[in-house]
């Protein structure tokens, strides 16, 4: 039974042995200064509504880079990542019109990072501009790992055989000694952002197995300690896809998707 007389007390209902307390309302807590409401003189901003993710924080991976094509000794040096050393980064794919995938993936990252902000999130881009070179898939896994994001994502798309279409989501495969620790929440991570996707993009029918694909190779996995998936948005060698990586109405359904997806992770119980 509960009891919501503060004037009377509740001698009543106390179980026995339980003793009232002796003084009354005096032991309810004070009004303190912030709780709704400022001292007087005080310019202080009003306090900002809570939002779906305030508190979280997601690293945004762009994949690829602008510069990386005219920086091939760059971007072709050896890099920890995993059991053995790849490549820093590579040059991506591109549309039959020549639309090049490292802008596809800066484009619609912005969106997305708009998108999380906009709920509240802490965003944290891999790179600044779609100018530069890298950085290397180690580099852009220590980011995640250094903003201890509660979750990273990687943005890309294929260059699969042109008769093939749709999205896959990688997450990482066993690899002793490093993805361990990730495994799970990514697996989840995973399943949450293609359950999402699947809404404006079917899964890929050229590769993967209901949208989803675990790889042991992929430095940008191997090399995270937060959970980590990629993201492979379409099939840029498809023309049904690349008409629609191209469109930018379609960008912003796949960012809201997206988002979706990554809240659906991060607001899980
Ligand atoms: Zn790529």
């Amino acid at each position: 039974m509960l009891c919501l007389s503060l004037a009377t007390g509740c001698a009543g209902s106390l179980p026995e042995g339980a003793r009232p307390n002796p003084e009354g309302t005096a032991d309810l807590p004070l009004p303190t200064p912030g709780a709704g409401e400022t001292a007087a003189g005080d310019n202080a901003a009003p306090p900002r509504p809570q939002l779906p993710l305030s508190g979280a924080t997601v690293v945004v991976d762009p994949g690829h880079n602008g510069g990386n094509a005219e920086a091939a000794s760059e971007i072709n040096k050896q890099v920890p990542a995993g059991p053995e050393k790849k490549a820093c980064d590579t040059v991506g794919a591109s549309t039959g019109d020549g639309y090049p995938e490292h802008e596809f993936n800066w484009d619609l990252s912005l969106r997305v990072r708009d998108r999380l902000a906009a709920e509240g999130a802490t965003v944290v881009l891999t790179r600044p501009d779609n100018k530069g070179v890298g950085p290397c898939v180690n580099e852009r896994a220590q980011i995640g790992n250094d903003a201890e994001a509660d979750v990273a994502i990687s943005i890309h798309a294929d260059g699969g055989p042109a008769s093939g279409r749709g999205f896959h989501v990688i997450a990482p495969g066993e690899v002793a000694g490093y993805t361990e620790p990730i495994l799970e929440p990514s697996r989840i991570l995973a399943e949450d952002l293609r359950d999402e996707f699947v809404e404006v993009q079917p899964h890929a029918d050229y590769l993967a197995d209901e949208g989803l694909d675990f790889r042991t190779d992929l430095g940008g996995l191997n090399m995270s300690t937060v959970p980590k998936v990629f993201l492979e948005v379409g099939n840029m060698r498809n023309s049904t896809d690349a008409a629609n990586l191209t469109d930018p109405d379609w960008r912003d359904e796949a960012a809201e998707a997206i988002t979706a997806g990554l809240s659906r992770y991060l607001l899980r119980d």
